[in-house]
C-alpha cells in the first residue's frame, strides 16, 4: 500500500464500504483484499493473500474471457465486465468488475486494482426473467408444433430442440422424452447420465412416458428450477395426444362402418377415385366386385340383429381373406360389400376373385351354436370398358349383381355379356379338367432342342395338350390358368412328370437315344411340398437318372421365398436333376440368383426371337445374354426360332442351341419317333440350303 499515493488510498477507502477491492501484482497475486471482499467471498484475508483470483473460479465462463481480460489490463487499459465468482462455501455471486492496471514511475504497469460491485441479486433478477422469456418463447414454439404436426416423432424431435434452446445453458444439459413407443433425445443424452430431473406424461389419467432433463455439469446451475417448466410441457403433451386420438376416432367413424371396421361408402369412393387415377395412368385393369348376400334378410328376421351383425362381421373377415392386400373391402351398407381388385391383369381374373368369395361365403356360419347358411350374389364391372369413373363402375356392378341374382343367385355375373360367355366356358373347362385328367385325355406333345454345328438332339420339351372330346386340341394356355385355380395343377402336374418319364423309358428301351426331356412346373407345383417325393418315386419306378431331367421354372419362382426355393433346389440338385429358367428376360432384371442357385440353363424367351432380326435392341439383348451365360457357364437355349435369320443372327450373337417351328413343333409321340427317324436327312438339306 506503501506506494500508493495518498488520495488514491483515501478513495479506495471510500468506496471499499461499498465495494470489494482487491490488489494484485503482476502476476496475479493478491496483496490486498478489503473487508467487503472477504465478507462476500467468504475467505480471510490471510486465505487471499497471496493467492490469485482463481481461488474465486466459478467454471461459469469460458477459458477466453479470462484470456481477453489479461490481454486487455496487459496493455494498460481498464477492463469492465460482469463476473460470476464462487465463494468459499460454493455458493456462486455475481460482480461487477473494473480492473484498473497501476502504473509506477517508470512508467510500467506493476499492479492491478480491483473495484467489484456485488450485483448477485439484480443478476439472479435478470436471469429469471431471461429464463422466463426462454420459457414461454419454447411454450409458444411447442404449441405451434402440437396446432400444426400430427406425427408424434416430428414433434418429439422438435420438442428436444426447443427445451435445449429455453435453458440458460444448453451445452450443458440434456433431454430425453419417451411417449409411447416414440423416443426423442438431444445429442448429447446417454444412457449413463443421472443427475437430472424427469416428469411422466399422462394420456387418459395413464402414465404412458416420461420428459427428463439431464445437468451435464454437476451443480452448476439448479435444475428444479425449471421443474414447473417440464410439467407444462409434459401435460401439453398428454393433453395433445388425448385430442389426437379423439380425432382419429371421429375420423375413423365418419369413413369406417362402426360395425365391421371396413371402409365405408365414403372412403370406398375416395379410394376407388384414387384408383382409377393409378390405374388411368399405368393404363392397368381394375375391377369392382358388388356382392349382395343371397338369404341374409330372412337370417336377421328369424334370428335376430345379434346374430345378424355378428354374421356381417365374419363375412367381412371371410372377404378379407379372398383378396390381396393390394385390393379393397368395403361395406356398401345393409347385406351389400363392394370389393376392388386393382391392377388386375385380365378381366377374367375377377371371375376367380368372384367364385373365390362364392366359395368363401357357402361354408356354413357357426354362430351361437348353430350353423347358418347365406352365399352371395356378385356383380363385376371391369375398368376402363364398364365405365370410367367410379359412379359408373358401381352402377354398373349393381346391375351385373342383380342379374346374377335372377339367374339363380349364389353366382357371379360380369357387366358385359362376352365376358359372361368366357367366364361361363371357363366354368364349364375347369368342370371338364377333372374328366380329363381321370378319362386319358391329357397327352404329351415333344419338342426337340438342337445345338450347333451339327444339329445334335440336345433334349425334348415336354409339352401338355388336352384332348377335349369335343373341342379337338385345347392348349396348355387356355387350361394350365383354370388347373391352378380349380387346385387342379399338382395332380395334372404329376401326371405329366409320371408320364414324361415312362415315356423316356419306353424309348430307351426301344433304342432310340434321347439325351435329355425338359418338364414344365408351374410355381404352384414347385411349391407343394409332395414335389420331391413324387419325382424321386418315378425316378425309382421307372430307373431314369435324374441327369435325364431338366426342371423348367420361371425367374418368379426364385425369387419368392428364398429360404423355401433354396431347400428344394438343393434337393432337386442332389437328385442330379438339371434346372433351366423358362422365358428368361422378362421377369426380373437382378441375376444374382443364377449364380447362387446354380442353374444349368436359360432359355431366352421367344418375344426377343421373334423380333431380332427387325429390332437392334433385340439382338443386343440377346448377345449381352449369352455372354453373361457363358461368363457363369450356363447353357443357354433361344426359343421359339421361327426364320433362318433368326437363326443366323442367333448364331452371329453367340448362341448355339435352339428350339422352334424352323426346327420342329411339338409332336405327339408317333409323329416324333418318325420326325427323329429323317431328321438326318431333313436337316441336312436345310444345312446345304443355308450354306
Ligand atoms: P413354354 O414353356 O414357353 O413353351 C414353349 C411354347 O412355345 C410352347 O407352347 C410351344 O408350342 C411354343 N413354341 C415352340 N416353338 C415355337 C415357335 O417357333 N413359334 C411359336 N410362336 N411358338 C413356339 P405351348 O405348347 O402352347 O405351351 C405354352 C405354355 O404352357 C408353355 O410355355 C408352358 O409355360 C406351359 N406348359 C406347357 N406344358 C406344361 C406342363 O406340362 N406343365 C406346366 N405347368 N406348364 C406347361
Ligand atoms: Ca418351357
Ligand atoms: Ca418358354
Amino acid at each position: 500500500m506503501k506506494t500508493l499515493a495518498r488520495e488514491l488510498e483515501a478513495y479506495i477507502n471510500a468506496i471499499g464500504k461499498l465495494a470489494l477491492i482487491s490488489i494484485a501484482d503482476r502476476s496475479g497475486k493478491i496483496l490486498h483484499a478489503n473487508e467487503k471482499f472477504c465478507e462476500i467471498s467468504g475467505y480471510s484475508k490471510e486465505e487471499l493473500i497471496g493467492q490469485d483470483h482463481r481461488i474465486l473460479n466459478s467454471g461459469y465462463h469460458s477459458k477466453t474471457f479470462f484470456v481477453d481480460m489479461w490481454s486487455t489490463i496487459a496493455k494498460g487499459q481498464i477492463w469492465h465486465k460482469e463476473i460470476c465468482n464462487r465463494n468459499k462455501n460454493g455458493k456462486l455471486y455475481w460482480v461487477d468488475s473494473t480492473i484498473v492496471p497501476l502504473k509506477n514511475e517508470r512508467g510500467l504497469i506493476d499492479r492491478y486494482l480491483s473495484v467489484r460491485v456485488d450485483i448477485t441479486e439484480r443478476k439472479q433478477q435478470a436471469l429469471q426473467m431471461d429464463k422466463k422469456l426462454k420459457e414461454s418463447n419454447c411454450l409458444h414454439l411447442i404449441r405451434q408444433d402440437l396446432a400444426t404436426q400430427s406425427n408424434l416423432e416430428i414433434i418429439l424431435n422438435h420438442m428436444v430442440r426447443h427445451i435445449i434452446g429455453a435453458i440458460h445453458k444448453p451445452k450443458f444439459v440434456a433431454t430425453r422424452i419417451e411417449l409411447l413407443d416414440t423416443v426423442a433425445t438431444s445429442e448429447n443424452y446417454t444412457d449413463t447420465l443421472n443427475n437430472g430431473i424427469s416428469t411422466k406424461i399422462f394420456i387418459d389419467e395413464k402414465a404412458c412416458g416420461q420428459l427428463q432433463l439431464f445437468s451435464l455439469k454437476r451443480d452448476f446451475f439448479d435444475l428444479t428450477k425449471v421443474q414447473d417448466f417440464i410439467e407444462t410441457i409434459a401435460y401439453e403433451l398428454g393433453k395433445w395426444h388425448e385430442r389426437k386420438e379423439a380425432e382419429d376416432r371421429i375420423l375413423k367413424m365418419a369413413t369406417h362402418d362402426a360395425l365391421t371396421q371396413l371402409p365405408n361408402r365414403h372412403l370406398l369412393q375416395d379410394r376407388l377415385e384414387q384408383a382409377l387415377a393409378l390405374d388411368n395412368r399405368l393404363h392397368s385393369k381394375m375391377a369392382v366386385l358388388f356382392i349382395d348376400l343371397d338369404h341374409f334378410k330372412t337370417i336377421n328376421d328369424t334370428e335376430g340383429h345379434e346374430v345378424g351383425d355378428k354374421l356381417l362381421k365374419e363375412t367381412a373377415n371371410r372377404l378379407l381373406q379372398c383378396i390381396r392386400q393390394e385390393d379393397t373391402v368395403a361395406r356398401q351398407g345393409g347385406d351389400e360389400f363392394i370389393v376392388v381388385l386393382n391392377q388386375i391383369k385380365a378381366p377374367l381374373d375377377a371371375g376367380f376373385v368372384a367364385q373365390k368369395i362364392l366359395n368363401a361365403l357357402i361354408q356354413p356360419f357357426f354362430i351361437q351354436n348353430k350353423a347358418l347358411y347365406i352365399g352371395c350374389s356378385i356383380g363385376i364391372s371391369i375398368f376402363p370398358e364398364d365405365g370410367k369413373n367410379a359412379s359408373v363402375l358401381l352402377k354398373h356392378s349393381d346391375i351385373a349383381m342383380y342379374h346374377a341374382k335372377e339367374s339363380g343367385r349364389n353366382n357371379f355375373k360380369f357387366f358385359t355379356q362376352e365376358l359372361n360367355i368366357s367366364a361361363c366356358k371357363q366354368q364349364i373347362l375347369k368342370k371338364e379338367l377333372y374328366d380329363a385328367l381321370h378319362q386319358s385325355q391329357l397327352a404329351l406333345y415333344f419338342q426337340p432342342v438342337f445345338s450347333m454345328p451339327n444339329y445334335e438332339l440336345k433334349c425334348l420339351e415336354v409339352l401338355l395338350r388336352w384332348n377335349h372330346p369335343d373341342k379337338k386340341l385345347v392348349m396348355p394356355q387356355q387350361f394350365i390358368c383354370l388347373a391352378e385355380d380349380a387346385g387342379m395343377i399338382i395332380p395334372i402336374g404329376e401326371w405329366v412328370i409320371e408320364a414324361a418319364c415312362k415315356q423316356l423309358k419306353a424309348w430307351q428301351e426301344y433304342g432310340i437315344d434321347i439325351p435329355q426331356i425338359a418338364i414344365n412346373l408351374s410355381a404352384k407345383q414347385f411349391k407343394d411340398d409332395s414335389l420331391i417325393k413324387k419325382i424321386s418315386e418315378v425316378l425309382a419306378e421307372t430307373g431314369i437318372s435324374g441327369q435325364q431331367i431338366a426342371l423348367e421354372i420361371t425367374e418368379s419362382i426364385l425369387i419368392d421365398d428364398f429360404g423355401i426355393v433354396e431347400k428344394t433346389l438343393k434337393q432337386l440338385k442332389a437328385m442330379g436333376i438339371k434346372l433351366s429358367i423358362d422365358d428368361f428376360g422378362t421377369g426380373y432384371s437382378n441375376f444374382s440368383y443364377l449364380k447362387r442357385f446354380q442353374i444349368d440353363t436359360l432359355k431366352i424367351d421367344r418375344s426377343f426371337v421373334r423380333d431380332i432380326s427387325t429390332n437392334s435392341s433385340d439382338l443386343a439383348i440377346i448377345t449381352a445374354m449369352v455372354a453373361m451365360a457363358k461368363n457363369l457357364g450356363i447353357d443357354i437355349i433361344a426359343e421359339g426360332v421361327e426364320t433362318q435369320d433368326q437363326l443366323e443372327l442367333l448364331r452371329q450373337s453367340g448362341c448355339y442351341q435352339f428350339q422352334g417351328y424352323f426346327f420342329c413343333e411339338p409332336l405327339p409321340v408317333n409323329n416324333l419317333e418318325q420326325f427323329l427317324e429323317n431328321r438326318i436327312s431333313q436337316l441336312s438339306k436345310k444345312i446345304v440350303r443355308m450354306n
